[in-house]
């Protein structure tokens, strides 16, 4: 008989209500202790302990201050140089998390391919390594006195650490591997010492590992065994199949973690063809633990026992597919959402519930969860009618995917009747969003204002910056976004399919979380979004005003898909949407059209096997929505991002007329790049960095400029920020941008000669 167990590989820490957000914001403001502080974050582990409760294991150690890949850092004295005269360990910690006023924060990234960023461990040769705090048993021991449970650790491992983190090459990792092995041996070790039955050793990193990689890191894991007695080890894989998986499963561990869902069946097949060891303990990912929605339980307690058919092993855990970090911890109360879709959802805490349930429905049969499976499907059935919004906009055969002319001959359509000066001058869209802003779209929300108010309200703001920006000289105004939020939020409120919770709350980074929109029915346009506002603007001026979009895939890439369509349908449909947006724009005479695609990076595969579909899709999407206005039309697109060489031919394939994007902070990174590979359509490199309310100065700006054009073409080359000016002040943005228009003055003049 195999015993089934539960476990769960990670919760959500904000707390359903942000507390923990809330404490965090507050000690850094000084107005809380740090004794406060510390017991509230205590209680903040206890709750989430307590939600899981049920579970036959329980993870401790995924909680942290802020981020769990800094923690592991932190626990491994990896104290960047800038950093180590900090004596006091808490001050310490959120000063590499933050920055201090001397010294530059870590650098943050994505957590593979998730919307939550981590903080990249920095390596330096003097990196003194040694284990400063068990943090693993520190948890287990609190949650073990306060519940009497013994709980399962969570280790990033060896192999992921690695890989995250930076300041090392290629020749330098074997000796790293070699320094970190006896840390990670000793805390294994306080861990068995302490009674503890199972550690969950975290390896995302294996799933995309070539066959010399894991044949390496399988003998640091072979060191590691040897090391140890009773304390089991479950190497944890998630987010996708594991390339290596016939290797994997020779590994000395006691137990190995799998993802069912995000693998596109590959584990399966793997464990189908070659098999699952009899002495090793499988935990099974089989619940989504990045999908909000309700799961089918027939049909996963289905897929269980096939799964289970295959093994012959005396223990078989179900689990999420990954932790449930990339959730919202309950719904709310107070959650105003339709019934239809809230009964539909499945946050944190259900799918816990769900867990048990499967359990249950192996243990006892199908039949004792009857009335469970059918509320599911009931469910499931309800949401599928709630979301046929009738809005469906099928593709047609005659999409358009392809300008009716090449860019080269667009191009001097457009100069011939844009009639631009030589390197224009821009702006990527937002002005300062001030309290101002806020509190009006506040009091508009709370119905204090009317419609009408709030429409003058940012008319004033629209009129105000067209003057400030004509003022300034720039050549390609905007009308600012005053009306927007955010650049998801406010299209998915005009497009249908998407809803928006009022507190589903995930965390982005450190104390930042985020409310994703949810795309759950056929998204379509429903009425103008952005024609108001761009028309406005440009009535009031002589210069262009340049409309701006947000684009289909970060559209997408932001929000929560819906479970019944691939992505690529979804982007599809936000794409047609928009292109009705982009039609709307240039027939109310608007005839330069930006069309944003920031996080078109950030959807990129964890395989770089798969990312041609994906590029291929992303870029379909971007010109599906952009390809249908005339020549004379210039098609503008932006990406915050600076690393262009790997997806450069995706940048190429959107056939934007002009792409702005990053540069400031890539110390001539991209100029480099360029030298080999030339970019031949337009292209804006930021000439300065927004994130700092420092000015720049003209000269310094000149100099980017002189750089970028010793490798772009001068006649398609534009100057403007790096990104979108929302989180500065009046007072900055406007003598950073005077400085910038004088720095084109000026490099016009040597410009021109050259041409
Ligand atoms: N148009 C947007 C803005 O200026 C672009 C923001 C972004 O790239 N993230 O705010
Ligand atoms: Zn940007």
């Amino acid at each position: 008989m195999t015993t089934i167990k539960t476990s769960n590989l990670g919760f959500p820490r904000i707390g359903a209500n942000r507390e923990w957000k809330k404490s965090l914001e507050a000690f850094w403001r000084k107005d809380k202790d740090v004794n406060d502080f510390l017991q509230e974050m205590d209680t903040r582990l206890k709750i989430n302990i307590g939600k899981q409760k049920e579970l036959d294991l329980i993870p401790v150690s995924d909680f942290t201050f802020y981020d769990h890949v800094l923690d592991t850092a932190v626990m491994f004295n990896w104290i960047p140089k800038r950093f180590r005269h900090i004596t006091d360990p808490l001050s310490l910690y959120f000063a590499m998390a933050r920055g201090t006023d001397d010294a530059v924060s870590c650098e943050m990234t994505k957590w593979f391919n998730t919307n939550y960023h981590y903080i990249v461990p920095e390596y330096d040769e003097e990196t003194e390594y040694k284990l400063t705090e068990n943090k693993p048993l520190a948890a287990y021991r609190k949650v073990k006195e306060e519940f009497g449970i013994d709980s399962k650790p969570v280790v990033l491992g060896i192999y992921s650490f690695v890989t995250l983190a930076k300041g090392y090459n290629d020749e330098e990792k074997g000796q790293i591997y070699n320094k970190l092995l006896p840390l990670y041996i000793q805390l294994l070790k306080e861990l068995e010492a302490e009674g503890v039955t199972w550690v969950q050793i975290d390896e995302p990193a294996l799933v995309a590992a070539d066959n010399a990689d894991v044949q390496a890191v399988k003998s640091l894991y072979e060191q590691i065994k040897s090391e140890l007695t009773s304390v089991k080890i479950l190497l944890q894989t998630y987010f996708d199949s594991v390339d290596e998986y016939k290797e994997l499963i020779t590994y000395p561990v006691d137990g190995i973690g799998l993802d069912f869902v995000h693998d596109k069946g590959k584990n399966f097949d793997s464990l189908k063809t070659h098999g699952f060891p009899v002495d090793k303990v499988l935990a099974a990912g089989i619940l989504d633990g990045r999908s909000i929605w309700k799961a089918d339980l027939e049909e996963r307690l289905d897929f269980i026992q096939s799964l289970a058919g295959e093994l012959d092993i005396a223990e078989f855990w179900i689990q999420p597919s990954s932790s449930l970090l990339h959730l919202p911890v309950e719904k709310h109360p107070d959650e105003h959402l339709d019934e239809e879709l809230l009964n539909g959802l499945s946050f944190a805490t259900d799918k816990l519930s769900e867990l048990n349930l499967l359990k249950k429905g192996l243990i006892s049969g199908k039949t004792s969860i009857q009335e469970e499976i059918k509320q599911s499907q009931n469910d499931l059935n309800i949401l599928r009618q709630y979301a046929e919004t009738g809005n469906r906009e099928e593709g047609t055969q005659k999409e358009l995917f392809h300008r009716e002319l090449p860019f080269e001959e667009r191009l001097t359509l457009q100069q011939n009747s844009l009639k631009l000066p030589l390197l224009p001058t821009t702006t990527i869209g937002s002005f300062p969003q001030t309290t101002e802003v806020r509190k009006a779209r506040l009091k508009w929300r709370k119905k204090e204002w009317s419609d009408q108010e709030y429409e003058s309200f940012i008319k004033a703001e629209i009129k105000r910056w067209i003057d400030i920006q004509e003022e300034i000289g720039l050549d390609v105004l905007v009308h600012g976004e005053f009306e927007r939020t955010d650049m998801v939020e406010f299209f998915g409120e005009k497009l249908s399919g998407f809803a928006f919770t009022k507190y589903a709350w995930v965390q982005s980074y450190g104390s930042r979380c985020v409310r994703p929109p949810i795309i759950y029915g056929d998204v379509a346009f429903t009425e103008e979004m952005t024609v108001k506002e761009t028309v406005y603007a440009q009535s009031l001026t002589s210069k262009k005003v340049k409309g701006m979009l947000t684009g289909p895939v970060t559209i997408l890439n932001w929000s929560f898909p819906r479970y019944d369509l691939p992505k690529k349908e979804i982007a599809f449909q936000i794409a047609r949407a928009l292109k009705k947006e982009v039609e709307a724009l240039e027939k109310a005479g608007i005839t330069i059209i930006q069309v944003d695609e920031p996080a078109l990076r950030e959807g990129l595969p964890l395989k770089e096997s798969d990312w041609n579909e994906y590029l291929t899709w992303a870029a379909e999407a971007f010109r599906l929505s952009t390809s249908s206005v005339e020549p004379t039309t210039q098609i503008h697109t932006h990406m915050c991002y600076s690393h262009f060489e790997d997806i450069v031919d995706t940048i190429n394939d959107l056939d934007a007329d002009v792409i702005t994007i990053e540069h400031s902070r890539s110390h001539g990174e991209l100029v480099n790049y360029l030298k080999n590979e030339p970019y031949e359509k337009g292209l804006g490199l930021g000439v300065y960095d927004i994130h700092s309310p420092r000015v720049p100065s003209v000269q310094e700006m000149i100099d980017i400029i002189d750089d970028a054009l010793t490798v772009c073409p001068t006649d398609r080359f534009w100057i403007n920020p790096d990104c979108g000016l929302k989180t500065r002040q009046q007072k900055e943005t406007v003598a950073s941008l005077k400085n910038m228009v004088d720095a084109a003055k000026q490099a016009r003049k040597t410009a021109s000669v050259q041409v």
